[in-house]
């Protein structure tokens, strides 16, 4: 019997710019599945009554992107709890019975990214510094936290909203003034960047690793460029380093695993069929 013809996609404002249709219709393909994924642009007034459309039209699901993961979740049927912890939604499953389900794989991407090129990273091996307090800091945040992490510096240009990371994700959440951010490295096991800067066409990360231990892990959730200025540097003094392709795919996986039922693996022919979209 020939497999149910499975559609699903990507909701964003805008959205044409999303790389998930690449991965996606890659996986299709290679695993010769029956379906197709789309870009849907819905602006955020239509939001509500494009999600109300996904088990009309018989969509399995959706990811869900900027600007839309918070707003999901107040209109999904029930939200996962990791989902609920970030406090954004980025994959929408239908049930059978058409209640829609709302979950965050960024969580589970950031730090499968992380395990994919340093197997023997541990969350526990010291304190962590997150710069940055938006929607991939929470994700990376949430992450961290799943995985035992012991200490988290969080340092954001705005500090007001640090300090509401601060008092929402409990004691492990350090917060350290943007002034005093170079001196916050000292004795860091991992240095993650979920700000905009380091990004194409955005100035460099304004910051000073000298005082970061040359054993600890840098990370940019940013991955274009793959080699941002931070993860430059840090390559150049010998820290281990992580670009933020890895944290893409590795969402991507867990929402097609949930739509398809297959966990798809991640290959060089995709990874340089994405990275020749940059
Ligand atoms: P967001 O919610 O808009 O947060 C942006 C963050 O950048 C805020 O903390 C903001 O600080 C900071 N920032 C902006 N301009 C700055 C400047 N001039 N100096 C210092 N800090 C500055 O954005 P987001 O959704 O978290 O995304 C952040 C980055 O992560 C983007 O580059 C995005 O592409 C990347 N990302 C990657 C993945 C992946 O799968 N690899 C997933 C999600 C996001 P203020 O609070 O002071 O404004």
């Amino acid at each position: 019997m020939e497999q149910k013809f499975i559609t699903v996609g990507v909701m964003g404002w805008p959205v044409e710019h999303s790389r998930s249709p690449i991965i996606h219709n890659h996986w299709i393909q290679k695993y010769h599945l029956n379906g197709s994924y789309g870009l849907f642009p819905v602006a955020p007034s239509h939001l509500e009554a494009a999600l109300r459309g996904i088990s009309v039209l018989g969509l399995a699901g959706c990811n869900i992107t900027i600007p839309h993961k918070v707003e999901t979740l107040k209109l999904v049927d029930w939200v996962d709890p990791i989902a609920t912890k970030v406090g954004a939604v980025n994959t929408v499953v239908t049930q059978p019975n058409g209640d829609l389900h709302g979950f965050n794989t960024d969580v589970y991407g950031y730090v499968q990214g992380l395990r994919d090129s340093h197997p023997d990273w541990r969350a526990d091996a010291g304190p962590a510094v997150v710069i940055g307090a938006g929607g991939a800091s929470r994700a990376v945040i949430v992450s961290l936290l799943e995985e035992g992490a012991t200490e988290i510096r969080i340092l954001n240009r705005t500090n007001v909203k640090a300090e509401e990371l601060a008092h929402e994700f409990g004691a492990k959440i350090k917060t350290i003034k943007w002034a005093e951010r170079n001196e916050a490295l000292s004795g860091a096991a991992l240095l993650v960047n979920t700000t905009n800067q380091g990004m194409h066409k955005q100035e460099a990360l304004d910051i000073d690793l000298a005082e970061l231990p040359k054993h600890a892990l840098v990370s940019d959730a940013i991955y274009i460029p793959l080699e941002t200025p931070l993860l430059a540097i840090a390559n150049s003094r010998g820290n281990p380093t992580v670009n933020g392709l890895g944290m893409l795919i590795n969402q991507a996986r867990l929402s097609f695993q949930a739509w398809f039922g297959v966990m798809p693996e991640i290959t060089p022919e995709l990874n340089k069929k994405i990275i020749s979209t940059f």
